[in-house]
Formats: structure tokens, sequence, C-alpha cells
């Protein structure tokens, strides 16, 4: 037996560093939601207690170190799960992008293996499994749209956003996380406004939500990448309603509500910087 998921990546509506803990992580409190731009992956059954890694990428390494393989061995050292599993990840997501490609795919094996060996543990216990993987895979397992808080262990449910279309648009150049969290200075962070989100989430308000978008990791990853700096000023320029950056970046995302001047966007975008796509919200 073969099971698919579909591993969509997120976008950070607003993200903020409330500050740092003794044991080093931050604590954060982030606003996602969920882009129709997914890997796709395939499990299927082994009858030897073994786990197998597929996928094309220069980018991503396919044994221990993938977070699918992660995912795969503590879900069935969790559950007890005798058999192995073949994974098989089709990766359109972009690798240290801002975009959660990793905790997606590792979310996803979670809900995957769920079904795949009848578990039908609740989508909360499989949240908790993967906060154990990445900051962002218990979000993840739920997709839609949420506030993640502690260190992205702790996941609301929200509103999803009303229907919209999403450019989104990066350089070509990775950005670690790592190396933007330890960079951070908690008394020099533009904090934004979370509570405002929030509320325009609520009222399904679109223009509000694009005016409280707000990330307080931009100011540094634009002092590395200044070209990311100038991603989001040309996603402005050729007018989207509201834009900002995703995660610790590179990518900046810009949000539209009429189709028409959607593709205009991407048109634009793509005389400017070398991978734009234009998805829809899942949320
Ligand atoms: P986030 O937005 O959660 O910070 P990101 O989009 O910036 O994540 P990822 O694409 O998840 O970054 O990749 C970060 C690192 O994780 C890379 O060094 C990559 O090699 C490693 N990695 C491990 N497994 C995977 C996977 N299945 N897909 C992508 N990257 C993976």
């Amino acid at each position: 037996m073969i099971v698919m998921e579909k591993a969509p990546a997120k976008i950070n509506l607003s993200l903020d560093v409330l500050h740092k803990r003794d044991d080093g992580y931050h604590d954060v409190e982030m606003v996602m939601t969920t882009i129709d731009l997914s890997d796709r992956i395939e499990l299927q059954q082994l009858p030897k207690d073994e786990i197998q890694v597929a996928l094309e990428s220069r980018y991503v390494p396919s044994d221990e170190r993938n977070l699918a393989y992660q995912a795969a061995k503590l879900f069935k050292n969790t559950y007890q799960i005798p058999y192995g599993v073949r994974i098989h990840i089709e990766k359109n997501i972009p690798v240290s992008a801002g975009l959660a490609g990793g905790s997606t795919d590792a979310a996803a094996v979670l809900r995957g293996l769920n079904r795949l060996f009848h578990v039908n543990a609740p989508l909360k216990d499989l949240a908790t499994l993967g906060s154990n993987l990445g900051a962002d895979v218990a979000f993840c397992v739920y997709g839609k749209t949420a506030i993640a808080k502690g260190f992205g262990d702790q996941i609301e449910l929200l509103p999803s956003p009303p229907n919209c279309w999403v450019i989104t648009a990066r350089p070509d150049i990775g950005v670690s996380t790592r190396t933007i969290f330890e960079r951070i200075n908690l008394q020099n962070l533009h904090h934004p406004d979370t509570k405002k989100v929030l509320e325009a989430l609520q009222q399904r308000d679109f223009y509000q939500i694009c005016m409280s978008l707000g990330n307080a990791l931009e100011d540094i990853t634009f002092a590395i990448h200044p070209e990311v700096f100038r991603i989001k000023n040309a996603m402005l320029q050729a007018g989207a309603d509201g834009a900002i950056m995703s995660g610790s970046g590179p990518t900046v995302f810009g949000l539209v509500q009429h189709f028409s001047k959607a593709q205009r966007i991407y048109n634009s975008m793509r005389g400017f910087c070398e991978d734009v796509q234009l998805v829809r919200i899942l949320g």
C-alpha cells in the first residue's frame, strides 16, 4: 500500500521574538498560514525494519539528517511499528527559504504514517511529537492558519485569511535560520503588532491583514542580504497590497486580492529575481 501526503509551505503573516530562554531557545509569537506550494510525500511499507528516503535534491541529504527520516524514526519508536518505510519526496519547496520546507515534510510523514499503519493518533499528539524535531513542525502538522507560541510548539488555530493570491519571490541564496537567530539583539528588534494581525484575521479583513504584516527578523536578514530588502520594495512598487519577508528569509511574499493584478505583479517580479511563484492561500 502507498500513502500520499501533500506537504505545503508556510508563510509568516507575523513573526515576533519575545525573549531568550535559559535553554538558549527564543520564545516566539508567529502567525502563520499555509500556501499552495507543496512537496509531495509518498510512503510505502517495507517488510524489514528500515527507513529509506529517496529524493532528488542537490541541497537536501537523504540520510538520517533528513527531517522526514527523523520523523519516521520518531513515529516508529513512539508507536512501536515493527515494519520499515520508504519515503519518496518530490521537492518543490525551495530549501532554506523561510517556507518551512523541511518541517512540512516531517509533518507530512507523521500524518502519512499515522494513516499507513492505522494508528489513528489525534493531530494534537502528532504535533507534540513533531515539536521534538523542529520549531515549525507542530504548526505544519495542522497546516491551516495558526499562532505558534513558546519555541513554536504551542499552537492555536485561527480563522484563515480571506481568499487572495500570494506571490513569493526569492534570490538564489539560502539563509540559515540559526545564523539569523544568533544575531538577535532583543533591544533593537522592531516588534510586529501581533494583536492587530489577530484582529484582522478574526474580522477576515484583507486590507487590515496587509497593513499589519510584520517580521522582527527582517532587519537582520536585510543587513546581511540587501537584495532581500530590494525584493520587498520591488514587490510593493509593483502594487502588492502588502509584502513581507517570510521566516528568516530570503523569501519575500506579496498579498493581492485580485487575480489580474496578481498576474501583473508576478510578471513584473520575474524580471527582478530568480524564483517567483504565484499561488493561493490554502489556510
Ligand atoms: P524554516 O522556515 O522552518 O526556518 P527553511 O524553509 O528556512 O525553514 P528548510 O528548507 O526547512 O529551511 O531547510 C533547512 C535545513 O534543513 C537545510 O539545511 C536542509 O538541508 C535541512 N533539511 C533536512 N531535511 C529536509 C527536508 N526534508 N527538506 C528540506 N530541508 C531539509
